[in-house]
């Protein structure tokens, strides 16, 4: 089958003498959402990402069957994944540049189907850090983590924008669910999202397009968690099931299920990822710069005022270093690459850093605790006849049901699980004995009746959680490297004892046969949610931006991702980055043409 794309836009001329409305650096979704949303309203942009442009559709091969890869597709030898235990055991650095490795990978390598992940993952012997242990995972490309991502695009509510008046615990955000909603209901429209309404205060709707169907195991379980005042609702995922008019980079989805099969990516663009669903309509405008290869390391101040003026990068294919002017910076490296750009951005006017006069720039770094899971067998839907249920681009989703009327004794916050009982392309009862017809018997009755979950956790915001500047590590471009400073808490450690009886207790409830039950936390970092490093406050002395996102101490400077984040709720946070970011650049376009910038 040939899918018909539309080829991305020819890129306009870099230049280097301009001085550019705002430089936006990093391409991902909080980047791309940046320059598409200033370059609508006719400001020029210029758009700096460390990583390359590569031709996606050729890397993610989403229609390639594992038979029609020479390594069912594995990559070559001599590439290797870190594996949990490396992360647990050994102290980072985790790939030395004497490693017997010619490329090593973060674990997302290891998921299976390496080969459509290589040129996506970082190669970790070019970019160390250093510390605790932390399973850091990196995609240096146009469009950034946003190409593979898992594609569960869930709201916050005002347990989480306010959850300090809940609980008293933190700070609550400056902002309510009433500041961010137009924006979420503005995200949904633009970039579609898949879904069904339930009318939970803790989860809220979104503007959703067709729904993904439950499978006959999961409409089981929805029916039992009914009983239980607990919802299993279908994947609410970042992906147009029903098309988007207004864009013609983007399909609607095929129900392939590819982008469950590997570690993500969807090569007809139904998913949302920010080069097709952002970058590229930015680019048709005419406003946007784009320049791959340009990885920043300062944001350069005008001495006079302190202000920022541009932004110093290095070419990362030829290493040279180049200047590059902006009225306005607009970081958005992803959470933890923004924080080690600012503190870096050291100058007689911002000697901790730029915006680092709280001394908060590093700090409350916050993200989502995994490992305690569930697995189980509906043995009734053994032999049943199924349908192809590996076709569509998730499962299901429990929302969060703890702390929000009740109050736990052990810990606050809550959790929610992702969940799955559709086939994979390697489905789990393959892993059973046996061979021949009857082998292949078996695979097939069992296929449907497997179901499993897995929790994701609030980690609370603590200042002591930090990253902070490794004075003697550098990556392979000279620049120097984060060191992490982080751990899991009480809370964190009661919080997954919790899950995994909760997740068990529902299996048996809705009559699963439980046949696994992690209770064990996963290395800090699993979750890939990093978020909180400058976080957003009224309080200049206590907070690092305000509410638009926009620098204390240099109101030209904002941070657009998840660095602005108060607190870490358990939703996984991509949508609300979005929703932020475009809810900022409005502020800072009016700003601008208001002569207040
Ligand atoms: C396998 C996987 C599954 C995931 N599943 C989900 C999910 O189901 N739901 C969810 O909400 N989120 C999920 N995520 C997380 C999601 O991808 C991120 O929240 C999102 O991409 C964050 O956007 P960002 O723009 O902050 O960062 P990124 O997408 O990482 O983009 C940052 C960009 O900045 C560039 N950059 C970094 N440093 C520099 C520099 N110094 N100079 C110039 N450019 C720089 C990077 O190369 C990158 O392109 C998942 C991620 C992965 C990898
Ligand atoms: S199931 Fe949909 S979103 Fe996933 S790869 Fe297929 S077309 Fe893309």
């Amino acid at each position: 089958m040939t899918l018909v794309l539309t080829p991305p836009p020819e890129p306009a001329e870099v230049d280097l003498a301009t001085t550019y409305d705002a430089i936006v650096v990093g391409s991902g979704a909080a980047g791309g959402m940046a320059a598409n949303v200033l370059t609508a309203k006719g400001l020029k942009v210029l758009l700096l990402e460390a990583g390359k442009k590569i031709n996606i559709e050729q890397e993610l091969r989403s229609m390639q069957w594992p038979y029609d890869h020479p390594r069912r597709g594995e990559a070559e030898p001599g590439w290797h994944a870190l594996s949990l235990n490396e992360y647990n055991v050994r102290t980072p650095p985790y790939a030395r540049k004497d490693s017997a490795y010619k490329h090593v990978w973060s674990y997302v390598g290891g998921w299976g189907g390496s080969d459509y992940v290589k040129n996506i993952l970082v190669d970790e012997k070019d970019h160390p850090y250093t510390g605790t242990p932390y399973a850091w995972v990196r995609a240096r490309l146009l469009g950034g983590k946003t190409n593979i991502w898992g594609r569960l695009a869930l709201r916050l509510s005002d347990y989480d924008f306010k959850a300090k008046t809940h609980d008293g615990y933190g700070e609550d955000w400056p902002i309510s669910y009433a500041d961010v909603e137009p924006y979420y209901d503005k995200v949904d429209r633009y970039l579609g999202i898949s879904g069904h309404a339930e009318g939970l205060p803790h989860l809220p709707d979104s503007i959703f397009q067709r729904s993904n169907k439950l499978t006959a195991a999961e409409v089981k379980l929805r029916a039992s968690l009914k009983n239980m005042g607990r919802t299993a609702t279908p994947y609410r995922a970042g992906v147009t099931t029903d098309g988007l008019k207004h864009n013609k980079y983007r399909s609607k989805c095929f129900g392939r299920g590819a982008c469950g099969r590997r570690p993500g990516g969807c090569d007809i663009h139904a998913a949302f990822d920010s080069p097709t669903g952002l970058i590229y309509p930015a680019m048709d405008t005419g406003n946007l710069t784009l320049r791959t290869n340009s990885t920043a390391y300062e944001v350069l101040v005008d001495p006079k005022t302190g202000r920022a003026r541009g932004v110093a990068f290095v070419d990362s294919v030829t290493h040279k270093p180049l200047e590059a002017k902006g009225r306005t910076v607009i970081v958005a490296a992803s959470t933890l690459e923004s924080a080690r750009l600012l503190l870096l951005s050291k100058s007689p006017q911002h000697p901790n850093g730029i915006g680092n006069s709280s001394g908060h720039v590093g700090h409350n770094f916050c993200e989502h605790l995994m490992g305690p899971s569930v697995t189980g067998l509906y043995k009734d839907l053994v032999g049943k006849p199924h349908t192809i249920e590996d076709g569509r681009p998730g499962g299901f989703y429990v929302p969060r049901f703890r702390n929000l009327k009740d109050k736990q004794p052990d810990f606050i916050r809550g959790y929610g699980f992702e969940g799955n009982s559709g086939q994979s392309i390697y489905p789990w009862s393959a892993g059973r004995p046996g061979f021949g017809k009857s082998y292949k018997k078996e695979v097939r009755d069992y296929v449907g009746a497997f179901i499993n979950m897995g929790g994701f956790g609030e980690v609370l915001p603590r200042y002591e959680n930090s990253v902070s500047i490794d004075p003697n590590v550098k990556d392979s471009w000279g620049i120097p490297v984060l060191r992490f400073d982080y751990k899991f808490g009480d809370n964190e450690k009661k919080m997954a004892q919790d899950m995994a009886v909760t997740a068990k207790e529902m299996f048996e409830a809705a009559g699963v046969e439980v046949i696994g039950n992690d209770a064990d936390l996963l290395t800090p970092g699993w979750s890939i949610h990093e978020l909180g490093t400058s976080r957003m406050g009224n309080d200049p002395k206590t907070s690092v931006l305000n509410q638009f996102q926009q620098s204390h101490d240099v109101p030209n400077l904002l941070v657009v991702d998840g660095s602005s984040h108060v607190n870490a709720s358990c939703q996984n946070p991509t949508w609300t980055i979005m929703a932020l970011a475009w809810r900022s650049c409005d502020h800072l376009a009016d700003e601008l043409r208001k002569g207040n910038l």
